[in-house]
C-alpha cells in the first residue's frame, strides 16, 4: 500500500469518445473491480453530453466526475461553452483546465487557464490545471521556464486561502497520445520544479499538499513507476482510461508503488 504525502488522485481523461451507452457500459465493468480503492481518489473527465449519465452511475461509490473544459463565466451569448453553473447543477465535482488538446486546437492560452481556474476555486470545482512542454522545447532546453511561465501565470491573482483544491497535471505534450512517456526522473525533476513555483506564488504550505500529477501515455505496466514517486501524486490518463479493465489496472497498480 502506498505511503503518499498526499492521497493518490488517477484520473480518466476520455477526450471526445463514448456515447452514453458506452460510458455506462463503462462503469458497469469498472466499478466492481476499481469502484471501492480506499488509496486514491478516481476521477472520470467526460464530454460534457455524458455528465448525468455518469454522475448518475458512479453515485453511490467515491469514484467522481470532471468535465474536459468550462467557460469562466456563469453565463452568457457563449455558443457551444458550459458554464461552472450548468456543471455544479450537474452535480459535476471536478473540472479540466487547460488541457494541451485545448491549448493547441482551441486557443487555450495561459490567461484563459489563470480566468478558469479562478471561476473553478470561486465555483467550489476542483480545478485540474495542465501544463507540459512541446517537444521543440524541450530539446531547445527551455522546460523549466515554459512550466514556470505557464504555472505563474496560471497561478496570478489566485488567493491562497482558497486555492487548496488545487491540482496540477504535468503533461509533457510529446508525451500525450504516443506511446513515448516520460523518464520517472524527467517527470520527479518536472514536477519538483512546478512544486517550488507553487511556493513562490501561493505560499510552501500549499505547494506542500497540492498534488501533481503525471500524464502522458500512463499504461497499466508503466502506472507503479511514473505515477507515484515522492513528487508525483497520481496520473491523468488518456488512451489507457478508455478500456475499464486497462484503467482499473491502472489504479490497482498506482496502490503498489
Ligand atoms: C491525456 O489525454 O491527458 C493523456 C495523457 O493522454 P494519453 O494517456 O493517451 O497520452
Amino acid at each position: 500500500m502506498s505511503t503518499h504525502a498526499r492521497k493518490l488522485l488517477i484520473a480518466a481523461n476520455w477526450k471526445m469518445y463514448k456515447t452514453p451507452v458506452e460510458a455506462l457500459d463503462f462503469t458497469r465493468t469498472f466499478i466492481p473491480l476499481a469502484g471501492h480503492h480506499a488509496h486514491a481518489e478516481v476521477v472520470l473527465c467526460a464530454s460534457p453530453t455524458l455528465l448525468p449519465t455518469v454522475v448518475d452511475a458512479v453515485r453511490n461509490n467515491p469514484i467522481r466526475v470532471a468535465a474536459q473544459d468550462m467557460h469562466w463565466l456563469d453565463q452568457g451569448a457563449y455558443t457551444g461553452e458550459t458554464s461552472p453553473l450548468m456543471l455544479k447543477a450537474l452535480e459535476v465535482t471536478h473540472v479540466l483546465i487547460g488541457h494541451s488538446e485545448r491549448r493547441q486546437y482551441f486557443n487555450e492560452t495561459d490567461t484563459t487557464v489563470n480566468l478558469k481556474l479562478k471561476s473553478a476555486l470561486a465555483h467550489g470545482l476542483v480545478p485540474i490545471v495542465c501544463v507540459g512542454e512541446h517537444l521543440a522545447q524541450r530539446e531547445a532546453g527551455q522546460t523549466a521556464d515554459v512550466l514556470k511561465l505557464q504555472v505563474s501565470i496560471a497561478l496570478e491573482g489566485i488567493d491562497p486561502a482558497a486555492a487548496q483544491p488545487l491540482v496540477i497535471a504535468y503533461e509533457p505534450v510529446w508525451a500525450i497520445g504516443t506511446g513515448r512517456t516520460a523518464t520517472p526522473e524527467i517527470a520527479d525533476e518536472a514536477h519538483q520544479l512546478i512544486r517550488a513555483e507553487i511556493a513562490k506564488a501561493l505560499s510552501p504550505e500549499l505547494a506542500a499538499s497540492t498534488r501533481i500529477l503525471y500524464g502522458g501515455s500512463v499504461k497499466p505496466d508503466n502506472a507503479a513507476s511514473l505515477c507515484c514517486l515522492d513528487d508525483i501524486d497520481g496520473a491523468l490518463v488518456g488512451g489507457a482510461s478508455l478500456d475499464p479493465n486497462s484503467f482499473a489496472q491502472i489504479v490497482a497498480n498506482s496502490a503498489t508503488a
